[in-house]
């Protein structure tokens, strides 16, 4: 990370005089400032940032008069049900926002009266999707799930030298709640039939939201595509490895993957990660030389994200007994073999237009460690070796009414840790066939 890409709002001297934003375990101190869309009551949907346990209304700042030019434009761009149009405004213009909120919401601020009515209970509301998600691409960019998920544990031809991805569904991208166990085609050995998936499975991503993205035929080189990196979200993109294994040659994942796919509602913005950007992954000798549209010294130097990434489980019976969820996964998204930056231009290289609120999954975030193994099929070796959970329970894979929730945390010596909040959603059993 350059020193010069920091700037007076990552300061870790910053306090809030929204008491709650000060605690050190928060998620949303003063130096995050998250974007999302938030309905109360009756009232229409609408942006809002996070500030410790209060959401800053950003319809009602738009018509304050406290802001001024280009950060006026991004509250009024974001007051409405959906963040579309301040993604398109671009880095910038949310940037002069951001410097301008930690002025409002200081703890010696001189606004504090005004902003009072403006600041809401989180939970008091109800969150949103963020975005209308136009597409949703979902890549495999971390070497250790790939090679752990190949039959004969290699890498694919291809995944050193280019970030590989498949397009998936937007429309079935939920926030937190419950997503459903699908009807699925399974071939048990010879024979072919059709029922709720046996093998029902998270895999623990990070998305990132695309700002103003490109023009159809119009790519953008790698340093320019990397300002069109908005935020991130913690992403889980539901897998049912049975249809997988079954449907994946010759075209690749279709309904193993669209089912839905679960995102957290703060969208944390990448001025806010700026303290946490680590180099590139180291590629080794062993690997071919990056091409020329995939690498820059910036992107090299600064293109990883050092951010820790959990997922526990937990299960009915823990949740009757009043316990909370076990941690399964812990892994680290600096793993991760490929950038954003890189993705966002190699997904725009064929001309293919990215555009605002679009979403790119980063692919299973898995560490070279056992407990970063960031899905099941990795955990219990595809199924054969389950996993006893502290209280004797045994998972191959998730059954009915399993909670799965992940957190997301950056922390950096001299800084102040910022978090994602949470990924919470509980599989809800198959639906009887239709008849
Ligand atoms: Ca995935």
């Amino acid at each position: 990370m350059a020193m010069t890409d920091l700037n007076a709002t990552h300061d870790p001297g910053r306090r809030s005089f929204v008491e709650s934003a000060n605690q050190p375990d928060t998620d949303f101190p003063i130096q995050n400032l998250p974007f999302g869309i938030f309905r109360r009551g009756q009232d229409d949907a609408r942006g809002g940032v996070a500030i410790g346990d209060q959401v800053l209304d950003l319809r009602a700042l738009c018509t304050s008069g406290l802001l001024s030019e280009a950060a006026a434009e991004a509250a009024c761009a974001a007051s409405g049900p959906r963040l579309n149009d301040l993604l398109a405004l671009g880095n910038r213009v949310a940037s002069a926002l951001r410097a301008r909120l930690v002025e409002l919401l200081a703890i010696a601020s001189p606004h504090r009266a005004a902003l009072s009515p403006m600041l809401v209970p989180a939970a008091d509301i109800m969150m949103q999707l963020p975005t209308e998600v136009g597409n949703f691409t979902d890549f495999l960019t971390s070497s250790y799930h790939s090679t752990r998920l190949r039959p004969d544990s290699t890498l694919a031809p291809n995944f050193m030298s280019m970030p590989i991805a498949y397009h998936s569904r937007a429309s079935s991208v939920r926030l937190c709640g419950e997503v459903r166990r699908p009807n699925v085609q399974q071939r048990i050995g010879d024979e072919v039939t059709f029922g709720p998936t046996l093998e029902m499975d998270y895999e623990l991503e990070l998305g990132a939201f695309v700002g103003p993205g490109n023009g159809l035929g119009e790519p953008l080189p790698l340093d320019v595509a990397r300002e069109h990196v908005f935020g991130l979200c913690l992403l889980n993109d539901w897998s049912v490895r049975d249809v997988q294994r079954w449907e994946n040659t010759p075209l690749g994942p279709f309904l193993a993957k669209s089912l839905s796919t679960t995102i957290s509602p703060w969208v944390v913005t990448e001025e806010a990660l700026r303290p946490f950007r680590v180099a590139a992954f180291h590629r080794g000798h062993e690997a071919p030389p990056l091409l020329p549209y995939l690498s820059s010294a910036v992107d090299q130097a600064q293109g990883g994200f050092d951010i820790r990434l959990e997922a526990l489980l937990r299960s009915p019976a823990m949740r009757d007994g009043g316990e909370p969820g076990v941690p399964i996964t812990d892994t680290n998204f600096r793993h991760m073999y490929w950038t954003f930056a890189q993705m966002f231009t190699h997904h725009m290289s064929n001309g293919c237009n990215l555009q605002p609120g679009d979403l790119l999954g980063s692919g299973t975030v898995s560490g070279p460690t056992p407990e970063s193994r960031a899905c099941l099929a990795e955990l219990t070796a595809r199924g054969t070796k389950p996993l006893t959970l502290p209280n004797g329970e045994i998972r191959s894979w998730l059954l009915d009414g399993d909670e799965v929730v992940f957190r997301g945390r950056a922390s950096r010596p001299g800084f102040v840790s910022i978090g994602f909040g949470e990924c919470r959603a509980t599989v809800a059993p198959a639906v009887t066939w239709p008849t």
